[in-house]
């Protein structure tokens, strides 16, 4: 089976290390984008299978690239998982209002992560439902 490519959109370098590192481990491809736009470009051009994507961000916040990428016919069926912290449980509900399909705490929990990553990769997306998948 062809290995699943996974976009980090992430600003702070620390937390895109450790994404990164945990998402070799599970044996993905990986591209990575520090702000929205890059994000938006590298996802027309590559079209990943799952998104993983922080809320704040430098430019273009998270919530309105997904917004984005959900009004988007060519990439709405791509998985987007909100990357949210942990102090701001708003930003959950704003996440999932936004389009995004899940939300995974920060800071990240490693033990779980991939078993989370691999849970939104199985699961059927279909557009404009924007249910949680567990
Ligand atoms: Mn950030």
């Amino acid at each position: 089976m062809d290995k699943k490519c996974i976009l980090i959109v992430e600003d702070n370098e620390l937390n895109r290390k450790l994404v990164r590192t945990l998402l070799h481990l599970g044996d993905y491809d990986i591209l990575e984008a520090e702000d929205a736009e890059t994000a938006l470009q590298l996802a027309r051009h590559e079209k990943p299978d799952l998104i993983l994507m922080d809320i704040q961000l430098p430019g273009m916040d998270g919530l309105t690239a997904t917004a984005q990428i959900k009004e988007d016919p060519e990439l709405r069926n791509i998985p987007v998982v909100a990357l949210t912290a942990c102090a701001m449980p708003e930003d959950e509900k704003k996440a999932i209002d936004a389009g995004c399909n899940g939300y995974i705490s920060k800071p990240i929990e490693t033990r779980t992560f991939l078993d989370k990553v691999s849970s939104f990769l199985d699961c059927d997306i279909v557009s404009n439902t924007l249910e949680r998948c567990n």
